[in-house]
């Protein structure tokens, strides 16, 4: 009688205790809540999410310190510092983290939990499989003149690639670089990634710049199946593999500064390193694991493997303002 007392108290504490994550997502649903189904069902931990399109950071700014947030996840490493900039953040790490994530895709605040490689799709009939040691920088070479299509420079995945160009290279080379690839676009930069590929499918351009994962959405995609046209009118291609090694960028996890569930929000970020869910967040959108040793899909692993490059996620983030400028210097997008 009094046993069966005592683990009711017991029961009715650990109920207590065990409080919701409260995520604040700019993912969209499709992406987190397989994944955040089975951390509930491993440790009770009840996940709300709020899912946004914009103006996820101003909403934490405001909200203040009676935010709800407990984590936030967003794609793209400008944005991962933006959170850092605009100080609703703190700092994240554990074992956990240090034995999962790599140290050059993580910041002190904030952490990768997938990545994508910044492709080059290039015209089957046209170009074929470009050469393997084919390197963003003979973009800007004459025999493209007229041939690369590609979105705003001033988008975050170009800017990105361009902040990785700067770093390994320096500003000057970069932007002369930048002046080359601008002369040799097709058209005015426009509309997003898949659209430079369904160019190319229209002979449009022959080159195009775009994140990997979208070649596996176009090859799946049932909804809009002249998608899956587009992709098999390219290649996917791994630039800078006898160089610096393909632009790689991220999606990822924070912690808000005013987190009121620390302590299961941490759970949840562990548990998002972890072998399980690194497969199965990487797969849902065609990405690649953070976590070494845990393998990409079969139809991502099908692309091949390639040497990524090894630069920290933060050394790109510090050059960003320069690619910001650079992209205005060369008005790439006029
Ligand atoms: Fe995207």
């Amino acid at each position: 009688m009094k046993k069966t007392l005592l683990s009711l108290i017991t029961l009715a504490v650990a109920g207590f205790a065990s409080a919701d994550v409260n995520v604040y997502s700019y993912r969209q649903e499709f992406l987190v809540k397989p994944i955040f189904d089975k951390f509930t069902q491993q440790t009770g931990i009840k996940v709300n999410t709020i899912f946004l399109k914009k103006g996820l950071a101003e909403r934490i700014k405001r909200e203040g310190k009676d935010s709800p947030a407990d984590v936030i996840m967003t794609v793209d490493i400008s944005r991962l510092q933006e959170l850092v900039n605009m100080d609703i953040v703190q700092n994240i790490t554990s074992p956990t983290i240090e034995k999962n994530i790599p140290a050059k895709f993580r910041g002190d605040k904030w952490l990768a939990l997938t990545t994508r490689a910044r492709a080059v799709y290039s015209s089957k009939d046209r170009v074929g499989k470009l050469a393997e040691d084919f390197d963003y920088l003979d973009l800007a070479k004459p025999e493209w003149k007229g041939k690369i299509c590609t979105r705003s420079g001033k988008h975050p995945y170009n800017l990105s690639l361009i902040a990785s160009v700067i770093a390994h290279h320096g500003k000057e080379k970069a932007k002369t670089w930048l002046q080359g690839v601008k002369a040799n676009l097709a058209r005015k930069p426009q509309g997003n990634d898949r659209k430079q590929v369904k160019a190319i499918k229209e002979g449009i351009c022959d080159v195009s710049l775009g994140n990997s994962y979208y070649f596996g959405k176009m090859i799946t995609n049932e909804k809009h199946p002249e998608q899956q046209e587009w992709a098999a009118s390219v290649y996917i291609n791994f630039p800078n593999q006898n160089s610096t090694g393909t632009h790689m960028n991220v999606s990822g996890i924070a912690l808000a500064k005013s987190s009121p569930n620390k302590a299961e929000a941490m759970q949840l970020v562990d548990f998002l390193t972890g072998d399980e869910a690194q497969a199965m967040y990487a797969e849902v959108n065609f990405e690649y694991p953070v976590k070494p040793g845990v393998k990409a899909s079969e139809l991502v692993s099908s692309w091949g493997t390639f040497k990524q490059d090894d630069i920290s996620v933060l050394k790109i983030a510090e050059h960003y303002a320069e690619a910001t400028k650079l992209v205005d210097e060369v008005k790439f997008d006029l």
